[in-house]
């Protein structure tokens, strides 16, 4: 058995960085990874879909290109396979530089291999049998396959397996019309595929508020993507030409058919996989591991970061988590994962850039409120990108001034949201930011205007 001072099982957004810092307080630390470092963001998540982004707004802004004045000669052409290739590359990029870094970090030992626990303080990989004081979990997530009829008769891809793909699919059907079906969806129909997105739900995205989803689905029906809501009754079948996808069961079944089917619909954790119950670990009935707000599970020594505990979805909350864990167990800090704001990107594009509540949560807790909305057709930059599409808003508690939440969907809405996301984080007003000189010309110069023109809200 090989004794370590701390054992970091997930080589994701959490474990290397919590490693690094674990060394330098001079622990012995071993990092046990299944498959790639970095992760999901790294290798199938955030890094090769933003990858694959950029390919697809330059074919679209290509394709615009007479709009502003540009002239290319002949067809716009996408090549698939340099296209993976390019993505491919940024990844493995990452992925090469974290291996490095963690093969060179004194007092780590990187293993490969998949991680189980045997006891509260051990945990075995094959023949090998490790034990520590102190077990970091950052498994993360992976693709929910949904039990949909016909789901295992047919072929179909996840957001990992797409990522194989180097030819253009003829018809893409993106069952799921979420966060990351949505990308997908706009993604391949620039690159020219036909392609069309089920959703279950009567709107896509169904958590941000009813303006924000419809903007959106304007936003791909636009650029041609077929969207199909309120399908509440998927079912696959086989077809000759792929498969076929059958979208609402109460009126006799008008059904798609799809060269290639891409399942969206969500996530689940890798804790089914990892012995929990031989530590004692609870979780929840969707398996997250149950954490406090420090982290810590119910068996002391046993924290769990990143998506596998439920309390954030993204690369940004997974390394908040280290940085959570690391201030409060080396600096005798005490810092706790409530003190998060929440903020995401979607990235469609133009890009929808969230922070906090949405109007809707917001008007459920009760307090009165003052909503500020401008659309991107009045912001000079948008204009001058050639790129109007979308709108800001934003949603202030009138009694005490601060900022409960906002959305900016279109051009610069990832970088812009930041503005509001700092003052939030300061715990400032609202007049704070709408005191402050921003540059011209840039969408976040609307925002203190759109602050300037707060109405209270009409309680629809
Ligand atoms: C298509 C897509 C796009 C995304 N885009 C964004 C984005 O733009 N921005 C954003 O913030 N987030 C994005 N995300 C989410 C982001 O990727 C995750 O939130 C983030 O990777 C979570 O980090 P993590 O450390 O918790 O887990 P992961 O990054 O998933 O890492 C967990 C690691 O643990 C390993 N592992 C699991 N079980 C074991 C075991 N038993 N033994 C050993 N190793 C194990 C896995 O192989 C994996 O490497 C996206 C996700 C997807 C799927």
């Amino acid at each position: 058995m090989s004794r370590f001072d701390a054992i970091v099982i997930g080589g994701g957004q959490a474990g290397p960085s919590l490693a690094g810092r674990l060394t330098a307080a001079g622990m012995i630390v071993a990092v046990v990874e299944r498959r790639f470092l970095g992760g999901t963001c790294v290798n199938t998540g955030c890094t090769p879909t933003k990858t694959l982004v950029a390919s697809a707004q330059v074919a679209h802004a290509a394709r615009r290109a007479a709009d502003y004045g540009i002239v290319v000669e002949g067809a716009i052409r996408v090549d698939m396979a340099r296209v993976k290739a390019r993505a491919d590359a940024v990844s493995a990029d990452s992925r090469t530089g974290l291996e490095r870094w963690l093969r060179g970090m004194t007092g780590c030992t990187f293993i490969e291999g998949h991680a189980r626990f045997e006891g509260p303080d051990r945990v075995r990989m094959g023949h090998e049998l490790l034990t520590a004081p102190r077990v970091f979990v950052n498994v993360g997530a992976r693709p929910s396959v949904p039990a949909l009829p016909g789901v295992d008769a047919v072929p179909f891809l996840t957001n990992r397996t797409i990522l194989e793909l180097d030819h253009l699919p003829e018809h893409l059907v993106v069952v799921g019309g979420s966060y990351i079906g949505l990308e997908f969806a706009q993604m391949y129909r620039r690159f020219g595929a036909r392609v069309t997105i089920v959703e279950k739900a009567p709107r896509l995205i169904a958590r941000e508020d009813a303006d924000v989803s419809e903007a959106i689905r304007d936003i791909v029906a636009g650029e041609g993507v077929a969207v199909r809501t309120g399908a509440e009754c998927i079912r696959l079948a086989r077809h000759e030409k792929g498969v076929e996808v059958a979208v609402d069961c109460a009126e006799g079944a008008p059904t798609i058919v799809g060269s290639h089917v891409l399942l969206a619909v969500g996530r689940r954790p890798n804790t089914d996989d990892l012995g929990l119950e031989k530590a004692g670990v609870a979780t929840d009935g969707r398996g997250y591991i149950t954490v406090d707000d420090s982290l810590a599970t119910n068996v002391p020594g046993i924290w769990a970061l990143g998506d596998c505990n439920g309390r954030g979805a993204f690369t940004h909350t997974a390394y908040n988590d280290f940085e959570i864990v690391a201030a409060n167990l080396l600096d005798g800090e005490h810092r706790r994962v409530a003190d998060r704001i929440p903020a995401y990107a979607l990235y469609v594009d133009p890009p929808l850039g969230r922070v906090g509540k949405t109007e809707t949560e917001a008007r459920a807790t009760g307090r009165p409120l003052l909503i500020g909305k401008r659309p991107m057709s009045r912001v000079a930059r948008a204009i001058e990108k050639g790129d109007t599409r979308g709108f800001m808003k934003v949603v202030v508690d009138a009694g005490t001034r601060k900022i409960l939440g906002a959305a900016i969907l279109g051009t610069g809405g990832d970088e812009a949201i930041h503005g509001v996301l700092d003052v939030m984080n300061a715990g400032a007003p609202y007049d704070v930011l709408q005191r402050a000189v921003p540059i011209h010309p840039t969408v976040s110069e609307l925002i203190p205007t759109m602050l300037g023109e707060l109405q209270p809200d009409g309680g629809k």
